[in-house]
């Protein structure tokens, strides 16, 4: 069997203003043969306060779907709404929110076969096109589990605008992170005797590269939105054709672990935390860090670990802690002795 006849590509995928007031249009266009059938939308309580027009409005449109709202994003409550899915015979399943909503969304989807359309509402990271669910376990455990890459998704530049900013930044962090990714993958190919995906790696490539050489450099531009959101989205892709999330995870995905699990009263949003990761992985790839620097400078992202609160000794024990939080995944880091002076020196090229 051809090795490429295993991945899904969705079906529809568009970024435009206001299409929220269209959603059905643009779905029953690609996808005729789902019109009539029972929909469920799945949201989370603010957004459907903060939003109750689109919402009713989507629901409307796809033959009164009721709405699930979603509390945490764990294994129970993505299970408790595939059982709902398989019992009252739904076959479309909207998911509209951020990374928990569409998390859950996403994971339901895949255990009840559904169809699943993804309607973010943030850019924050590329797991909204990516076929990983990452839900709470056991208390504050989580797990990436494998599954279905959305059948359609269709961002509102409109829609974006109106999130807080740092999402947005934080989508930015996430993709900046793909420079260091990629490259170690590529390592990790070379010292596991395995091969890189050619195309997976190239579009992981082009993801940061639309990002960091963007000639429109303001979050605030609907041009820009357009280029995050297909940037985001391609990464998700990219993970689907390699079969892992090798093309946009590595070493600075590693450093994001790390204060995730054992910092986590460090207020960083994941993409920032990639992204002031990707700093340091850069420098232990021997490449330019500056760049880097710079790049997220100019989009507003702030880079300084002092401003979350991170000093150095805490800085370099995350970098310490970083290999061991993914010990299966090869990085620079194995190849990388992390001494304290290095580490103090990067440091203080981030505070510049
Ligand atoms: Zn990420």
């Amino acid at each position: 069997m051809n090795q490429h006849s295993r991945f899904n590509l969705p079906l529809c995928m568009a970024v435009e203003e206001d299409i929220f007031e269209h959603v059905d249009q643009t779905v029953f266009d690609y996808l005729p043969e789902i019109k009539g059938k029972k929909a469920i939308f799945v949201t989370e309580k603010f957004l459907n306060d903060t939003y109750p027009d689109t919402v009713s409005g989507i629901c409307q449109d796809f033959g009164g779907a009721e709405v699930f709202l979603v509390t945490g994003a764990d294994f129970d409550s993505a299970s408790a709404l595939a059982k709902r899915i398989l019992i009252e015979n739904i076959t479309i399943v909207i998911g509209f929110g951020g990374g928990r909503v569409l998390d859950t969304a996403k994971y339901a989807a895949f255990i009840s076969k559904a169809v699943y359309i993804c309607l973010p509402t943030t850019l924050s990271n590329d797991s909204l096109a990516s076929p990983f669910s990452v839900l709470g376990t056991e208390g504050t455990n989580r797990k990436t589990l494998p599954c279905k890459i959305p059948t359609a998704v269709i961002v509102d530049t409109s829609m974006i605008l109106k999130a807080p900013v740092s999402q947005t930044y934080s989508g930015i962090g996430d993709t900046i992170g793909k420079y260091t990714a990629v490259y170690d993958w590529a390592l990790s190919a070379k010292a596991t005797g395995t091969r890189v995906d050619d195309f997976a790696y190239s579009i992981a490539q082009m993801c940061y590269d639309s990002v960091a050489h963007c000639d429109e450099k303001s979050v605030t531009n609907k041009g820009f939105i357009k280029t995050l959101s297909r940037a985001l989205v391609m990464g998700g892709l990219a993970m689907e054709i390699a079969g892992s999330s090798r093309p946009c995870s590595g070493s600075e995905h590693l450093f994001a672990h790390a204060i995730e699990e054992y910092y986590p009263d460090i207020k960083i949003s994941h993409g920032l935390a990639v992204a002031l990761g990707a700093v340091g992985a850069a420098n232990f790839q021997g490449r330019d860090d500056l760049n880097l620097i710079d790049i997220c400078k100019k989009y507003g992202l702030d880079l300084n670990p002092a401003s979350y609160g991170i000093d150095k000794d805490t800085f370099c024990d995350i970098w310490n802690r970083a290999a061991g939080t993914r010990p299966d995944r090869v990085t620079i880091l194995n190849d990388t002795d992390l001494n304290k002076d290095w580490l103090c020196d990067i440091y203080d090229r981030m505070q510049g």
